[in-house]
């Protein structure tokens, strides 16, 4: 188990972008972030504000015992820096319950959501 020391202060979001860090050794980047790099180890790191804007990299839907049940639609998008530099993949929900709405490579957009990741789905 992680030790709770390594584990610094701080918000998961700001606003509407993770709350990460980069290590300026080997530039990964890390989320949640923790004071130090898992990849090298090191511990000179910067924080560093991803997204909101992103892409999808893959998706699937829940199965529906009733047909009233609600259609999730979750995945994994790849969310951008606003200089477009550095990106993170990051799991959560789509903001949809129509399964024709999402495809790979479609824009998406982190909303602003204090437990969950959730994705807005953008208009081309
Ligand atoms: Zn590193």
């Amino acid at each position: 188990m992680e030790s709770l020391i390594t584990r610094p202060k701080g918000p998961r979001l700001v606003g509407n972008k993770l709350n990460a860090i980069k290590c300026n050794t080997c530039g990964h980047i890390r989320y949640p972030p923790r004071t130090y790099c898992n990849k090298c180890q090191g511990t000179d790191i910067s924080s560093i504000l991803i997204g909101p804007k992103g892409v999808v990299a893959t998706y699937s839907t829940t199965y529906k015992k009733k047909p009233s049940d609600k259609q999730r639609i979750f995945g994994v998008v790849q969310l951008f820096t606003e200089d477009g530099k550095d990106s993170f993949i990051l799991s959560g929900t789509f903001d949809t319950e129509n399964f024709d709405d999402v495809k790979i490579g479609k824009k998406i957009e982190l909303l602003p959501n204090d437990k969950y990741n959730m994705f807005k789905i953008l208009e081309d």
